[in-house]
């Protein structure tokens, strides 16, 4: 059997945090959640709280904490547009801060830590689909940088740590995930069109809707970052983690609709500055080093999500910021 462990997950009450606490969990190690519900609430984790091997904390990871710990999640971080421009300067603290707070940790401990990077860092990507070599085209002064940039130096702190210090990191980009748990009110583009046609309310689309993202299931996703902790040392990455196949956003709109029977119109509104044009992840690393790639597709991914968008009673959920 293998080891147990002691094992923190920074944003461990999220969307990802909470699944990646449920499958940590129910493999027996010995869970710390920490939160400061920014952007979730605790009814994320309600299932985990009377399990003896699962802790809650509230704190801020921008200030310094002290655990005893053999591994890191560090997924601390607003990750939707909206809730992470709402409080920029707090945005760049909590990767940059957080960062430096968690490496420090592992370094005291002789943790592994493992970073959940994003796709952003490639910006408006003029490579296509990108590959971990590719560096980006970011826009350092635009209303995404708080983001970007908090992101890319958060991949920089790691790689220091590691050179420097010897810390075993581990740092995977994460493409465009989506599944059940998502925040009704995160302002992303697969709750909102969830939300907005269960209501019968129009479908949002900024821009001609002819920009590209590639969508990924949560359970695919979450697998891919705990093979990425199991990896051998050597991979420090980063690793892309997503799916590989691309979507205009008039195509999930149409996707959407059909599956949830719903009459809603769509409604064209500006696209917002440095939004990407196309996205798409160049996963051959993942598969050849992590024996890794997503199995569910689209279609069935959303008929998931859909049916949890379903179960919940949406005036249970607070919206961050007045942003979705
Ligand atoms: P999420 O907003 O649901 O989860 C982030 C969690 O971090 C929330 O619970 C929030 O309350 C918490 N948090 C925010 N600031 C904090 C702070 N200062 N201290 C402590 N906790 C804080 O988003 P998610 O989709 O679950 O994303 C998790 C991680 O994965 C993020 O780091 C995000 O950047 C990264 N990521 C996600 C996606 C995606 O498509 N879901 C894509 C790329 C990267
Ligand atoms: N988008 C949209 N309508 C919405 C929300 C988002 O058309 O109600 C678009 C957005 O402009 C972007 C894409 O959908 O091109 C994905 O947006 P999201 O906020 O989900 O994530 P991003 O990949 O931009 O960080």
């Amino acid at each position: 059997m293998a080891a147990l462990k002691r094992i923190l997950v920074t944003g461990g009450a999220g969307f990802l945090g909470s699944r990646l606490c449920e499958r940590l969990v129910a493999s027996g190690h010995d869970v710390i959640c920490l939160d400061n519900f920014f952007t979730s609430q605790k009814s994320n984790v309600v299932s985990l709280l009377a399990r003896p091997n699962f802790e809650l904390i509230r704190h801020d990871i921008t200030l310094p904490i002290f655990l005893e710990v053999d591994e890191i999640y560090n997924l601390a971080c607003p990750a939707a547009p909206g809730h992470y421009q709402y409080n920029p300067i707090k945005t760049m603290k909590t990767s940059v801060m957080g960062a430096i707070n968690v490496l420090g940790m592992a370094k005291r401990c002789g943790a592994k830590v493992l970073q959940a990077s994003t796709s952003e860092v490639y910006g408006d990507p003029e490579v296509h689909p990108q590959p971990e070599s590719y560096r980006g085209a970011v826009n350092p002064i635009g209303p995404r940088a708080c983001y970007d940039e908090g992101k890319r130096a958060a991949e920089t702190l790691f790689m220091d740590y590691h050179r420097r210090n010897g810390v075993n990191v581990r740092i995977v980009r994460i493409f465009n995930t989506y599944g059940p748990n998502m925040h009704p009110f995160d302002g992303r583009v697969v709750s909102n069109f969830i939300r907005q046609a269960l209501r019968g309310e129009p479908i949002t689309i900024f821009g001609d809707g002819s920009q590209s993202r590639s969508f990924c299931y949560r359970d695919d996703l979450i697998d891919g970052i705990l093979r990425m902790m199991d990896a051998p040392d050597d991979l420090v990455g980063p690793v892309n983690l997503g799916n590989p196949v691309e979507f205009s956003i008039l195509e999930l709109a149409e996707q959407v609709l059909e599956l949830i029977g719903s009459a809603s119109e769509l409604k064209y509104e500006p696209l917002p500055q440095d939004d990407p044009t196309q996205r798409q992840p160049d996963i051959s690393l993942a598969r050849s080093r992590l024996g890794w790639e997503p199995t569910v597709k689209l279609r069935e991914g959303l008929q998931k999500t859909i049916a949890w968008f379903r179960s919940v009673d949406l005036d249970h959920f607070r919206p961050p910021t007045p942003n979705y």
